[in-house]
């Protein structure tokens, strides 16, 4: 199903996220982590691409396992470490693959590359714009509630995320963020902008401590104190820091959900445990428990 009928569904939406092994690491462990959340029947679940793409196959594979599972896949397609010619080969094999889902990103430029070649995707946009002309696939595009950190301000990157939607980009996620009134000021600001596409409100449940001071720093995000706290308390603790990253996150989704946010991603980053507790914890607020 496309993700744009999924949208129409007058319910919230809630969706999970997956990522293929690093080359060389098992398998299976992934494929059991997919079937074990795509029995909480998530409205869909995304797979990601490796940075560098270097799993693009694996990504592939794992968004047709889901959808032989009868779930929806999205599956991610990254065009900075790539030829247009590479990048044309995995459409392909997306399509055979009857996944009609696509989330359409640059993927950060690698160390020391010459980036754009010639044969290359500049930005998401260009990839957008591709893949609208050349095939009926529901596309996708990443947004970012803080700036993208390339960026330098927040209006020049609403900006560019309007050259984005107006590339007809069908749906957007946003980066994880921690502070919610950020989400509903940056929506409230691309709307201003001209920007009606909808929105995934992207939700980390947070679960090791020391990892996301490192990752929020890399991709900008803020750590508000409240969070702040809690990481500085538990995040030596790992059962206790899970159980208050899951409590955090079914907080700020009751709290979107509440103020009208429709679609909910979840980076569940191949834990079940997590997506399980999280659809438990929603499942009269979501109605996880009817489907
Ligand atoms: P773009 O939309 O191209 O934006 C990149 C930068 O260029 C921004 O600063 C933007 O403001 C600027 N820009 C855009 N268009 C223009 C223009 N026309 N003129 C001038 N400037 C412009 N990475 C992976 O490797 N694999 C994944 O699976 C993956 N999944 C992701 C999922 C989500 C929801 C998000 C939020 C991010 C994901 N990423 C992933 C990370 C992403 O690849 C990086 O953030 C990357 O640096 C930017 O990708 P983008 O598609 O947002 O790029």
């Amino acid at each position: 199903m496309k993700i744009t009928e999924i949208i129409n569904m007058q319910r919230p939406i809630l969706s999970f996220e997956i990522f293929p092994p690093k080359p060389g690491a098992d398998f299976e462990p992934v494929l059991k982590a997919a079937e074990a959340i795509a029995k909480l029947q998530p409205d869909f679940i995304s797979v990601t691409y490796g940075a560098g793409g270097g799993t693009s196959a694996n990504t592939v594979k794992i968004a047709s396992f889901i959808q032989q599972l009868g779930v929806t896949a999205l599956a991610h397609l990254t065009c900075a470490s790539s030829t247009k010619g590479e990048v044309e080969t995995v459409l392909h094999q997306i399509k055979q693959n009857g996944i009609e889902n696509v989330l359409a990103l640059r993927g950060d430029i690698p160390e020391g590359s010459d980036f754009p070649q010639p044969n290359q995707y500049r930005y998401a946009s260009e990839l957008v714009e591709h893949i609208k002309k050349s095939s009926d696939l529901c596309v996708g595009g990443a947004c970012y509630p803080e700036s993208h950190t390339e960026s330098n301000n927040w209006t020049e990157d609403i900006l560019n995320l309007k050259k984005k939607t107006d590339m007809g980009c069908d749906f957007l996620t946003t980066q994880m963020f921690f502070d919610n009134n950020i989400l509903y000021n940056y929506l409230y600001h691309i709307r201003e902008a001209g920007i009606t596409t909808p929105v995934f409100a992207g939700i980390m449940p947070v679960t090791n401590g020391k990892q996301i001071t490192r990752i929020c720093q890399l991709s900008g995000t803020i750590l508000p104190q409240r969070f702040r706290a809690i990481v500085d308390k538990f995040g030596n603790k790992p059962e206790a820091m899970q159980q208050a990253g899951i409590a955090y996150a079914t907080d700020q989704i009751i709290d979107l959900i509440a103020n009208g946010v429709k679609g909910i991603h979840v980076y569940s980053m191949n834990k079940p445990e997590v997506a399980e507790k999280i659809a438990e914890n929603l499942s009269e607020i979501i109605g996880t428990k009817q489907r």
